[in-house]
């Protein structure tokens, strides 16, 4: 046994105990009327007088018990008249025993035990009729306000039939309240008892419940990925099948204007396909509409009939007119592109012939271009020849003056420095006449 266990059951004992020592509900406390309570009590307890009532021989009042212990005594007289009352001189009074049993009291379900204050309290949610001393049991049976105790031990909740239920479920002395974790755990206890039960196995508890759940999610895991497979297989299967579904070619219709919708057509395509292959006929499809190549036009129909449409629809556009591929200096026609194109072959020998003649002018402007020019050369080359012979002979000429006087000065220099150095003049002379002479040409021509 837990500690927790042992202090659980000497708590309930405590409450067993308690309960015991609570007082019985007294017919005085349920008195509707506190005024009824003056002619019924009596003179030796104080309270309301208990059957069987006994009078005196003077007809005071009191409980049959109090008055049949005072006869009993040492000194037997009636506490308010002083009568003795010993020896069988007390007697009924049926006339209060009747007057107590119609005493007008509250049902014993309009109290409830205040186990904190320790007293009976008036309750407001509890019986509001009044009965009489005599009826009270007797409305108890039936009464609709009967207290039930709670059914756990150790538990003093009394309340109303329909709020027990309540009660059960939260009462802190249900022995059953089951573990929180009760898809693993089969404990049930006391709230103390669940207490210590969840402190101790916790671990426990979420280990256990952390490997169930783990096997759980394994399994939906794999229920997860079979379904998925399965979904896989099922999709593979539907588009198979709607693969096979067997179509007309869509060539077969053609769409109408006026009623807005696509129509059968006898002239189109006859062929059945199926989903699959639908795309691969339509690509050889020999029915497949082409449309109109002119700007504007959207006239769609079979290829045979396009050729019709071609020659007289009414967007073909003005053709261009070209000017012959041969220059307008050698043709200046002009026309369309096939206008042109025959035009070419009807005319290809005159337009080359044209052309070679052309090339043959040319080539003559030329030839006769360079002779002019080469004889302008010659005459300018007589030209210069004499002018060079000219300028030669005018510098020969002035070259012989010049070298004549020179070579005169240079000799009487020559002289004199010889006559200072000869070495020294050796060389002097050989640095000027080369020097000098690089002025004219070479003095050879005074030779010739
Ligand atoms: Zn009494
Ligand atoms: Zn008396
Ligand atoms: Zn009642
Ligand atoms: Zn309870
Ligand atoms: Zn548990
Ligand atoms: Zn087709
Ligand atoms: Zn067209
Ligand atoms: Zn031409």
């Amino acid at each position: 046994m837990t500690y927790f266990q042992r202090h659980q059951q000497r708590q309930e004992q405590r409450q067993q105990l308690k309960m015991s020592e609570r007082e019985a509900l007294t017919i005085e406390e349920r008195v509707a009327s506190r005024s009824d309570l003056d002619t019924l009590s009596c003179a030796i307890c104080l309270s309301l007088v208990a059957a069987p009532i006994k009078q005196c021989a003077s007809g005071h009042l009191g409980c049959g018990g109090c008055l049949d212990q005072i006869a009993r005594s040492a000194n037997p007289i009636c506490p308010q008249c002083r009568i003795p009352i010993s020896n069988g001189r007390l007697s009924r009074s049926l006339v209060a025993d009747h007057m107590l049993s119609s005493l007008k009291v509250h049902c014993v379900n309009h109290f409830k035990y205040s186990h904190q204050r320790k007293k009976w309290e008036k309750n407001a949610r509890g019986c509001q009729e009044i009965v009489t001393v005599a009826t009270s049991d007797n409305h108890k049976l039936t009464c609709q306000y009967v207290l039930v105790k709670c059914q756990h031990k150790g538990c003093n909740e009394e309340s109303l039939n329909d709020e027990m239920a309540n009660h059960i479920v939260q009462c802190e002395y249900r022995s059953n309240i089951p573990c929180p974790f009760d898809d693993i755990c089969k404990f049930t206890g006391t709230t103390t008892q669940l207490a210590q039960h969840i402190l101790n196995s916790i671990y426990e508890h979420v280990k256990v419940n952390k490997e169930i759940e783990d096997i759980k999610i394994r399994s939906l895991e794999q229920e997860l990925s079979k379904s998925g497979s399965r979904i896989k297989s099922l999709e593979k299967e539907l588009k198979e099948c709607k693969e096979s579904i067997k179509i007309h070619c869509e060539n077969q219709f053609k769409y109408s204007k006026d009623s807005k919708k696509w129509e059968k057509d006898a002239r189109g395509c006859q062929e059945i396909v199926t989903v699959a292959t639908s795309d691969n006929h339509k690509l050889i499809c020999k029915y497949n509409l082409v449309k109109c190549q002119h700007k504007g036009c959207d006239v769609e129909l079979l290829k045979d009939d396009m050729a019709n449409h071609l020659a007289q629809c009414k967007y073909q556009p003005k053709e261009e007119k070209i000017s012959c591929p041969f220059g307008t200096d050698i043709c200046k026609y002009t026309g369309t592109k096939t206008e042109i194109d025959q035009h070419i072959l009807n005319s290809i020998s005159h337009h080359i012939n044209v052309n070679n003649q052309r090339i043959d002018d040319q080539i003559k402007s030329l030839q006769q271009e360079f002779k002019d020019c080469m004889k302008s050369i010659k005459e300018s080359n007589k030209n210069t020849k004499e002018e060079i012979q000219n300028s030669i002979s005018m510098h020969i000429e002035a070259n012989n003056q010049i070298t004549d006087t020179n070579v005169e000065d240079l000799r009487l220099e020559l002289m004199e420095l010889i006559k200072e150095s000869n070495k020294h003049a050796v060389i002097q002379f050989e640095w000027v006449i080369p020097n000098y002479l690089l002025k004219c040409p070479p003095p050879k021509a005074r030779q010739g």
